[in-house]
C-alpha cells in the first residue's frame, strides 16, 4: 500500500479508537451498545491494552531517579531481560521494571511507579500505623501477586493492571515481633479490624483503584492496588 493510502487507515483507525475508546469507557449504556454492534470492539480494546502501559508509565528516568534518591531496595530491569520477560508475555508487557527486594517478603517485577507508591506506602502509612495500633513496625509485606497475564475478572477485552506488573495484591503485614495481620482471617477481627480499615483507606490515597473484601467476592483474601488510569476505591 502506498503511504498515503497507509496514512488515511491509520488516521482512519486513530479516529475509530478515539470515537470507540471514548463511547466504550465512558459513553452511556446505549453509547457502549453502538460501539458493540458497529466497531471491531475487539480490536480497539487490543490497541488500547498496548497503548495503556506506555499511557501509565511516562517519565521513566525521573521515577528511578525518585527510587535511588529515597534508596528503595531493588534494581531496576536491565533491557536485555525486559525483552526477554516481554517477549514471554507479548500481550502484557512490562514498561520501566524494576525488582522490588524490600519490603516485599518475596522479590517481585513491578513498575517504577508501583516500586514507588508502594514504598511510600509502606514508610509512610504502614510503618506509623503498625506503630500507634500494635507498638511494632510492620517489617514485611506479604503478596498474593503482582503480574499476571490476564483480563479483568468479569471483563472480556479490558486487561488488568496486573498483566502490566502494575497492581499488587496485599494479602498480610508481618510485625517485628513475628505477628502477622492477615486479610483473610482479620479483616473482621475486632482487634485488627481499624488497622486493615486504615490501611485500606491511606491505600486509597496513595494508588489509583482499591478493592478490599467489602468489595466483592474476589477480594476476600486480599487488598488490590493499582496504579491505573482509573482512580476508585471500595
Ligand atoms: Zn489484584
Amino acid at each position: 500500500m502506498s503511504a498515503p493510502g497507509r496514512g488515511r487507515r491509520l488516521g482512519l483507525f486513530a479516529l475509530l479508537l478515539t470515537l470507540g475508546g471514548s463511547a466504550l469507557l465512558v459513553g452511556s449504556s446505549g453509547a457502549r451498545l453502538w460501539a458493540e454492534n458497529h466497531l471491531p470492539v475487539g480490536a480497539l480494546y487490543a490497541a488500547f491494552n498496548r497503548l495503556r502501559p506506555q499511557l501509565n508509565q511516562a517519565n521513566g528516568a525521573e521515577c528511578f531517579e525518585r527510587l535511588r534518591e529515597l534508596g528503595v531496595p531493588g534494581r531496576p530491569l536491565s533491557q536485555e531481560l525486559m525483552r526477554r520477560e516481554n517477549s514471554r508475555e507479548r500481550d502484557c508487557p512490562i514498561v520501566n521494571g524494576f525488582a522490588m527486594r524490600w519490603p516485599l517478603a518475596e522479590k517481585r517485577y513491578v513498575t517504577c511507579a508501583l516500586a514507588e507508591a508502594l514504598y511510600r506506602f509502606y514508610q509512610v502509612d504502614l510503618v506509623p500505623a503498625s506503630v500507634r495500633r500494635y507498638g511494632q513496625p510492620v517489617v514485611w509485606i506479604e503478596d498474593a501477586g503482582v503480574r499476571s497475564c490476564r483480563n479483568m475478572s468479569g471483563h472480556r477485552h479490558l486487561r488488568s493492571e496486573h498483566a502490566y506488573a502494575n497492581a499488587i495484591d496485599l494479602r498480610a503485614f508481618v510485625l517485628g515481633d513475628g505477628r502477622t495481620i492477615e486479610v483473610a482471617s482479620h479483616w473482621d477481627d475486632p482487634e485488627h479490624a481499624a488497622f486493615l480499615r486504615e490501611v485500606a483507606a491511606a491505600a486509597c490515597a496513595r494508588f489509583h483503584v482499591v478493592l478490599t473484601p467489602d468489595s466483592n467476592e474476589d477480594h476476600q483474601d486480599h487488598i488490590h492496588a493499582d496504579l491505573g488510569l482509573w482512580k476508585h476505591c471500595e
